[in-house]
């Protein structure tokens, strides 16, 4: 079974502008940075496929296959590093500039007020920090969460392929 579906897009049309402002070095140490086994390193090497948003030599930004609203994605660093804290400053610079472009974006196409930029260590051991349009004020601490505890929560469900496709390559578009 398939997890992820192909990206809907060539890598050249992600070639965009979220580290312009970054001084970059020239070589990184991304093979000595990947774990065999993880979901994320192999999405960064593309041995898995991913709705891309965003990509570069360091980075990548995708979407969440269990969006908490449409358009929820994820940026990672290429390199395995387990916790945000661990990033080396420039890299989550580079991450933290990717997330803000990626706001910019997600308020143009959802007209929302708020976009939530978060890092919670949960579910793949290899540092991401989640982009969330916001519709309402509780969507990233989950409402079902506040009325019936935190037994309650459940994977948001996932959303059909072409949405997905069409979702990213909104994205991509606007940003
Ligand atoms: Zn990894």
């Amino acid at each position: 079974m398939a997890i992820f579906a192909p990206t809907a897009s060539p890598q050249a049309d992600l070639r965009l502008n979220c580290t312009a402002t970054i001084a970059v070095p020239k070589k990184k140490k991304f093979l000595e940075g990947r774990l065999e086994n993880c979901l994320f390193c192999k999405i960064a090497a593309g041995q898995l496929p991913a709705y891309k948003i965003y990509e570069d030599a360091d980075i990548l930004a995708f979407l969440d296959l269990h969006p908490i609203r449409e358009g929820h994605a994820l940026v990672i660093p290429k390199e395995h590093h387990v916790w945000f804290e661990d990033l080396p400053p420039a890299l989550a610079t580079q991450m933290t500039t990717c997330a803000q472009q990626i706001a910019r974006a997600m308020k143009q196409v959802y007209q929302v007020e708020r976009v939530a930029m978060f890092y919670t260590g949960i579910h793949v051991p290899h540092a991401h920090a989640h982009v969330v349009p916001m519709h309402h004020v509780h969507d990233v601490t989950s409402a079902a969460y506040l009325r019936e505890g935190p037994d309650s929560f459940t994977t948001p469900p996932q959303i059909p392929a072409e949405t997905m496709a069409e979702v990213a390559a909104l994205l991509r578009r606007t940003l």
